[in-house]
């Protein structure tokens, strides 16, 4: 059982704020993702919850007890770093026991956890290679099963994929994913990845600068973006966003006219659209031209050229266009999100 409080916590290095007011409960069992761009400040949350790292204010409890003053070790917290910190000197096996052997666990039962946490990430015959002559995938498993060894109370992992190939990115996100389900332990997982963050979360915590900007289901904040931030970086391609004015429920903006919008708003917006919400029709009510073309295989995203920016499409596989070719396209008003023009925050 670990369910964890972060109760307003922030870090500062003197005037500069590196994570500010972050408040959350994050549930027995659950996997939470902090996802944003680099500096975001997910590193330093993540830190401070292991303890490497003190808190400038607010307060952080593991199962109700406040943790602020107690040393890592005391925590019950394993680490996996996308640097797998594996010791050169020893084998698998022993990469994997070390864990047991520093915190003076029963020797008798080593063995037999050593070889089920390896059997957990497919590392059985490996057991008496030494780091160097590993993949950079079967290294980090083997940072993922001396973090599994120790049965911890909960896992914090930071990007711990960034340093492998695309594949193995994938197939290392599955296990993990598997892993997660089966060992059902509270786990905290940095990445900047949102298709890391979507594919892995119970939920995901969106931040900017040091700022929690949403804090929702993988399905929550790709539906329902609190703000252009939100919108931007989640998604592949990202939502497109249109600069415009709103009058009598009517968009006007970036040679785009969108009529029938249900708001009351008036002036200044920011629309928002998703690339497979819009189509490409030759009775669409706007057009503008191809920008380019990118096939995907089960699909070809269209890039327009609209007013002073660019919006994507989601078209068939087939669908095939030159580059300046005038293209009629259909944005429905009711897949259309509205987003305040200063702010940025979401409408309605
Ligand atoms: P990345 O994805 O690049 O690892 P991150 O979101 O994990 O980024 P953090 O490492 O948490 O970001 O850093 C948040 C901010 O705090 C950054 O602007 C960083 O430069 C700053 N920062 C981190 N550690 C320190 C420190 N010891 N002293 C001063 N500033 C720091």
């Amino acid at each position: 059982m670990a369910e964890i409080q972060l109760k307003n916590i922030s870090k500062r290095w003197g005037s500069f704020v590196g994570v500010q007011n972050f408040d959350l409960t994050i549930a027995d069992k659950e996997f939470l993702v902090l996802l944003g761009p680099s500096g975001c400040g997910k590193t330093t949350t993540m830190r401070m919850i292991a303890g490497l790292e003190d808190v400038s204010e607010g307060e952080i409890t593991i199962d109700g007890q406040v943790v602020n003053d107690l040393d890592p070790k005391d925590r019950d917290v394993a680490m996996v770093f996308q640097s797998y910190a594996l010791y050169p000197n020893l084998d698998v096996y022993e990469n994997i026991r070390f864990p047991l052997k520093v915190r003076k666990s029963d020797p008798s039962t080593h063995d037999e956890r050593v070889r089920r946490a390896a059997e957990m990430v497919e590392l059985t015959d490996f057991m008496h290679r030494r780091p160097a002559e590993l993949s950079g995938g079967q290294r980090q498993r083997v940072a993922l099963a001396r973090a599994i060894v120790r049965e911890p109370n909960v896992f914090l992992m930071d990007e711990p994929l960034s340093n492998l190939d695309a594949k193995l990115r994938v197939s290392t996100r599955h296990q993990i994913k598997n892993l997660s389900h089966e060992l059902q332990v509270t786990t905290i997982y940095v990445t900047h990845d949102q298709i890391e963050a979507m594919t892995l979360a119970d939920r995901v915590v969106v931040m900017s600068k040091g700022v929690v900007q949403q804090v929702g289901t993988p399905t929550d904040i790709y539906d329902t973006p609190a703000n252009t931030f939100v919108a931007s970086f989640i998604g592949s391609p990202a939502m497109n966003l249109l600069e415009g004015e709103i009058s009598g429920g009517t968009f006007t903006g970036q040679n785009v006219s969108i009529s029938g919008l249900a708001t009351r708003h008036e002036g200044k917006v920011i629309l928002g659209f998703r690339a497979e919400d819009a189509e490409l029709d030759p009775d669409g009510a706007s057009s503008a031209p191809l920008y380019s073309l990118e096939l995907l295989g089960d699909a070809t995203i269209a890039t327009l050229k609209m007013g002073g920016t660019v919006a994507s499409i989601r078209a068939a596989k087939d669908y095939r266009a030159e580059i300046g070719d005038h293209t009629a396209v259909n944005i429905p008003a009711e897949i259309c999100h509205l987003f305040d023009a200063k702010t940025g925050d979401r409408l309605e």
